[in-house]
């Protein structure tokens, strides 16, 4: 058995859900309760959430072998561009995993990305071998104290792993970022720099509370604040933005940014959809649907994109260059 996410599963024809948007990536997940207790994951450690759910989403359980033959089905209709495999940090999930992705590659070429928390490059190396195209590391906290605060103790080991990953595998990562655990923005467009000049794509998450976490009650973040961090990664990863070309202010708040048409770079709306692996969605991974929409898991229009780069807040930009 394994558990697929409900969105997924309407796609594969094993349930029948009302969907505003549907995923383009399908997203299974390997393991249960993890023994990692970070703080806003409903399968922490210590989290009172249902077993099967991740997010705000649930993932009910159907046979691997069924999932593997409307995975196939399903790409050959030209319904997904990617499979994505989500690993909990359980005892034996390594190892699950592992024959999961092998049950999969027999099955269909979907391009298949891995979400976990490797243990060390060597399993990265393995799952690369084993047929994964592309890895998704969590390092989720833009700094070193939220990374504590929020996942534990391994801060270093995580650098370690994503530095040593650039170096063996340059290109096969996306980077996992969660805005809204309490960083500033200056904080976080560092570490987006730090990933993005590492090599790695970055998939960009907006904190959504989960009941029975022990972040259950902290709002999600500011749109503004989100907004701009989305148009921050946009301009440092296609139009070479460094934190020199931005303004921040004394709490670390992007104020404005030093970039000749930065604007029109935006105006296409690209910067504001979901991010991550090529084909990753993510519908409602973050939003509740008519709610608030962090990530736009399709094209926007240019009225939407205009309304976003509104939604940064930076409306005189020049003017704003001054913290
Ligand atoms: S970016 Fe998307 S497809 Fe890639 S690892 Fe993360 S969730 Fe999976």
């Amino acid at each position: 058995m394994i558990r697929v996410s409900i969105g997924t599963a309407s796609v594969l024809g094993l349930c029948r859900i009302p969907m505003a948007a549907a995923p383009t990536t399908a997203y299974l997940m390997v393991g249960g309760r993890c023994v990692m207790n970070c703080a806003f994951c409903a399968q922490g450690r210590e989290s009172q959430s249902s077993n099967g759910s991740l997010s705000r989403i649930s993932w009910p359980e159907f046979p691997l072998d069924k999932v593997c033959i409307q995975l196939r089905k399903a790409e050959r209709q030209g319904k997904l561009d990617r499979c994505c495999i989500q690993v909990t940090a359980e005892r034996d999930s390594y190892q699950q995993a592992i024959r999961v992705v092998k049950e999969i590659r027999r099955t269909t070429p979907l391009p298949l990305s891995i979400a976990l928390l490797p243990a060390d490059i060597s399993q990265v190396a393995e799952l690369i071998e084993s047929g994964v195209d592309r890895v998704g590391i969590g390092l989720d906290a833009a700094s070193e104290r939220l990374f504590r605060e929020c996942k534990g103790p391994h801060w270093d080991h995580m650098l370690s792993i994503i530095e040593k990953a650039a170096e063996r595998f340059p290109g096969l990562a996306s980077v996992h970022l969660i805005v809204g655990l309490g960083e500033s923005e200056r904080e976080m467009l560092a570490r987006m720099l730090w990933v993005h000049d590492l090599g790695h794509g970055i998939g960009l998450f907006a904190f959504t509370p989960v009941r029975g976490t022990a972040l259950a009650e902290r709002p999600q973040p500011a749109l503004a604040q989100y907004r701009r961090v989305q148009a921050a990664r946009w301009l440092i990863t296609q139009h070479g933005a460094r934190l020199a070309h931005c303004a921040f202010n004394g709490r670390g708040a992007l104020t404005g940014i030093d970039l000749v048409g930065w604007r029109d770079a935006l105006a296409n709306g690209e910067a504001f959809r979901t991010v991550g692996c090529p084909g990753c969605n993510r519908p409602f991974y973050n939003e509740r649907p008519g709610g608030t929409m962090y990530n736009y898991p399709r094209a926007l229009t240019a009225v939407e994109a205009r309304q976003c780069i509104q939604e940064m807040g930076l409306e005189s930009a020049d003017a704003c260059l001054l913290p």
